[in-house]
């Protein structure tokens, strides 16, 4: 990879976002979220093997939300193996990402793990033998354990905030549990799924994290879990299919790279092979994506040729 061309456009889009009045809309529904300066933009490319490339704002924290369900899910897999997909699915949704609807017509199986509802499950596999505490504890020390950090954290704010505002996150629980989908208690799920979502990262950090989908699990393989190969393949396809919500295909044909996004304003993108790349900008889009990091990522992926097509 071409450090000084990457060093370049990240710059160059840096420079361009910052002065894009349009910036989409901060998250208003956890009301935390509501309170990020929308005027900040950060991006960071983790190459496979060396430094990271940084422009921006890309060393300040931000709350990662639903880029959180990646980690949840490569946990998960390793604990489940492929049992899980008896419990959740792996088809784009079509439908916002803490719809409810279909969760009536398909029994309480969420249509995928990237949204609310199937996040809630994957947050039950997480608890399978193991109390609350010890799950959070093993979720932080494997994402200390990607980001090469000594510890990462949970934003107690961001948490309080979640909680108090969860009327719909409840819901869907409440309906999972209904259905038999759900082993432990509702309350218990919640929480770490609460928590997992409010890990703050920054750009740069969270770059770091994604390396190792981009690597192959191999590569990048130490610590509490043990990850195959195949298995980063797999998690890129569903972060090409139900990773941006119901704008995944959309995102699929301008960014061409597997993206996970969440409502704090990051989306995570890997390049197969190459590199992991954060863009944040809290401002949204009406789907709910970083509407600047997006266009970040497809100048990047252009500027650059990355694309999995
Ligand atoms: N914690 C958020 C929620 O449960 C995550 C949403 C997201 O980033 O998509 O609504």
């Amino acid at each position: 990879m071409d450090r000084a061309a990457v060093q370049a456009q990240i710059s160059r889009i840096a420079a361009r976002m910052a002065r894009e009045k349009d910036r989409g809309q901060v998250a208003r529904y956890i009301p935390e979220l509501a309170q990020v300066d929308p005027q900040q933009f950060g991006i960071a490319v983790a190459p496979i093997k060396g430094e990271v490339i940084l422009a921006g704002q890309a060393e300040q924290p931000f709350s990662v939300q639903s880029i959180s369900k990646v980690f949840a899910l490569t946990l998960a897999l390793s604990r489940a193996g492929a049992g899980l997909w008896q419990r959740v699915g792996r088809e784009p949704s079509g439908d916002p990402f803490n719809s409810i609807v279909q969760l009536e017509y398909e029994k309480g199986v969420p249509r995928n793990p990237f949204i609310n509802a199937g996040a809630i499950v994957i947050s039950d596999v997480l608890l399978e033998g193991r109390d609350q505490q010890a799950a959070i504890a093993d979720y932080l020390a494997f994402l200390a354990n990607v980001t090469g950090e000594s510890q990462v954290a949970i934003d107690p704010a961001v948490w309080a905030s979640e909680r108090a505002t969860s009327a719909r996150n409840r819901a869907l629980a409440q309906f999972i549990a209904a259905e038999g989908n759900l082993r432990h208690p509702v309350e218990e799920v919640l929480e770490l799924y609460f928590q997992q979502c409010s890990l703050a990262l920054s750009c740069a950090q969270l770059a770091k994290a994604g390396r190792y989908l981009a690597a192959g699990c191999r590569e990048m393989g130490a610590g509490p879990v043990s990850l195959p190969v195949s298995r980063a393949r797999r998690i890129n396809a569903l972060m090409m299919t139900c990773g941006c919500y119901d704008a995944s295909g959309d995102v699929a044909y301008r960014v061409g790279l597997p993206c996970k996004s969440g409502v704090g304003g990051g989306v995570l993108a890997i390049v197969p092979g190459v590199a992991a790349i954060a863009a944040w900008c809290p401002g949204l889009d009406e789907k709910g994506n970083s509407k600047l990091a997006l266009e970040a990522l497809e100048d990047l992926a252009q500027s650059m040729s990355w694309s999995v097509f």
